[in-house]
């Protein structure tokens, strides 16, 4: 799910790599990509969520016998074929939600790089994993690195889990001069190559705060027992403290084929040829504490953390609403922050929510971020 993505493009170079066979593709709208990966992979089937898109794919690649589907129906039906073991979901935001459960509920066991999935569901998602008996396999680099280091040792005797972030390209800066960052130094991550969306997560540490309740959730963990470290090197992916002082880390490069081989393989390990780390050209590595005046969207995901219910789901819709304007050059960087803080602070938190609660909190929060930028564009002054 999402093969013509970061994740997406580099998942299929590891099926090339391991030989895995490709049953199903799902993509958003990219028809031209998504007929080069159907020529090569021969999949059963193939979706796209813009039907417009889909009709244009299905003309395309008339002459294979590959099914091609539009819509979320079509998706549910790609991610549920029965010829399917594990489900890769690299979808960006929350769109990935309804699939990822319909796959779960079809007992494939999912390979999740869509974190907004558990940070908006995480509650039904992982009970639902439980009841059907299926694994949910981190892909995310700093959640594979936990989960292997979590391998062979016992729940009860994690004091902790240490996420490292890479801090992005504003690490450093000041609350005052985050103010003045422009798209384009935004965009520049310093350690990875990510999609839009995430590069933006990145350099707000938006995506550390949505990785942190991911991790509440694979690991069953309070929101207090994860500290986030900046390690601008990017080398050492996670970390798990022990009740007896030991800290267990994983270290590699800054390669997310890695972290999905892992996924698609655990507990096998595959020899590759990726690239290496030399820790002695690397020399020394560093430790820092976050800057939260600087970076408040780690404060408001803490918050929403704590809070649980509905309110990581305003914050999470928010954050998708606000990144996008950003995106679109509508809003500035030190604005999603503000957009998100306000949302939250309109949302009345439902703490035990169903699926549909869910759903209702992503639309009502997305209209409120919707309409703060657009009165505001509109009447041409600051959105708050
Ligand atoms: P990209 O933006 O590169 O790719 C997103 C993919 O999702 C594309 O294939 C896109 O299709 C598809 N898509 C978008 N909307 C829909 C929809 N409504 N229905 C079906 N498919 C849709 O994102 P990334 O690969 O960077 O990230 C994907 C997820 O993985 C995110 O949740 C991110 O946080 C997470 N992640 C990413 C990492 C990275 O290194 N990139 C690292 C760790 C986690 P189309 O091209 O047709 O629009």
């Amino acid at each position: 799910m999402g093969s013509t993505g970061s994740i997406g493009k580099q998942a299929l170079e590891v099926c090339d790599l391991l030989n895995l066979r490709v049953i199903s593709l799902v993509a958003g709208s990219n028809v031209s990509l998504m007929e080069e990966q159907i020529r090569k992979y021969r999949p059963r089937v193939a979706a796209l969520f813009n039907e417009k898109a889909a009709n244009e794919l299905r003309a395309s690649v008339a002459d294979l016998p590959c099914k091609v589907l539009g819509g979320m129906g079509g998706i549910i039906e790609a991610v549920t074929h029965q010829e399917a073991d594990t489900v890769l979901t690299s979808v960006v935001g929350i769109a990935g939600l309804v699939p990822t459960l319909a796959a779960i509920e079809a007992g494939k066991n999912i390979a999740l790089s869509n974190k907004e999935t558990l940070v908006t569901a995480g509650s039904i998602v992982m009970r639902k994993a439980k009841e059907h008996g299926v694994q949910i396999l981190p892909v995310d680099s700093e959640h594979s690195a936990i989960f292997q280091c979590i391998a062979g040792n016992r729940k009860q005797d994690i004091r902790k889990i240490i996420l490292t972030a890479s801090g992005g390209p504003f690490r450093g800066f000041t609350a005052q001069q985050m103010r003045n960052v422009t798209l384009e130094q935004a965009l520049k991550h310093p350690n990875w190559s990510m999609g839009s969306k995430i590069t933006i997560d990145s350099a707000s540490l938006m995506n550390k705060g949505l990785e942190v309740i991911e991790a509440m959730w694979l690991f069953d963990m309070a929101p207090d027992d994860i500290e986030v470290v900046v390690h601008k090197e990017s080398i050492i992916h996670s970390m798990v403290e022990y009740v007896d002082g030991s800290i267990m880390a994983q270290l590699g490069a800054a390669d997310m084929r890695i972290p999905i081989q892992i996924a698609l393989t655990w507990p096998e390990r595959i020899k590759n040829s990726f690239r290496r780390v030399s820790l002695t050209e690397m020399g020394s590595l560093s430790f820092e504490k976050p800057d939260l005046e600087a970076f408040p969207c780690l404060m408001l995901a803490y918050h929403a953390a704590r809070t649980g219910g509905t309110l990581p789901v305003a914050m999470n819709a928010a954050n998708e609403v606000a990144v996008a304007s950003f995106l679109s050059r509508e809003i500035q960087f030190h604005q999603i922050p503000e957009i998100i803080q306000h949302v939250m602070g309109k949302h009345r938190v439902n703490i035990e929510p169903s699926l549909n609660d869910i759903i209702d909190t992503d639309l009502a929060s997305r209209e409120l971020a919707t309409d703060i930028i657009t009165s505001a564009g509109n009447e041409g002054k600051n959105p708050l």
